[in-house]
């Protein structure tokens, strides 16, 4: 399985495909909602072959990185959100969540 990924990672970084993946926006975060802010311009980077656009205004808020990759690392009870810090709006993550 780990073998697979990387292999994939690597084909598609040789032929130059970057998956652009937007984020839903979440007008309500859940009051247990984890989110993740940064000041402009440092989100979250990574080597990875995906970047991660804001739902609201296409800012990139994690390059190179993948929403698998943040769900392992931030480890949280319900939903895991990021905040794009252009236009304030809460991005939603596919977080592995409970216990
Ligand atoms: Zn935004």
């Amino acid at each position: 399985m780990l073998d697979r990924h990387v292999a994939v990672l690597c084909y598609a970084s040789v032929m130059g495909a970057r998956r652009k993946t937007t984020l839903k926006i979440v007008e309500k975060p859940d009051a247990n909602a984890s989110t993740l802010a940064f000041e402009r311009g440092k989100g979250i980077t990574g080597n990875e072959n995906e970047d991660l656009l804001c739902g609201g205004c296409a800012t990139i808020l994690g390059r190179g990185v993948s929403q698998e990759t943040l769900g392992m690392k931030f480890k949280v009870p319900a939903q895991l959100l990021i905040q794009c810090w252009k236009c304030k709006k809460h991005n939603r993550l596919n977080a592995i969540t409970g216990n």
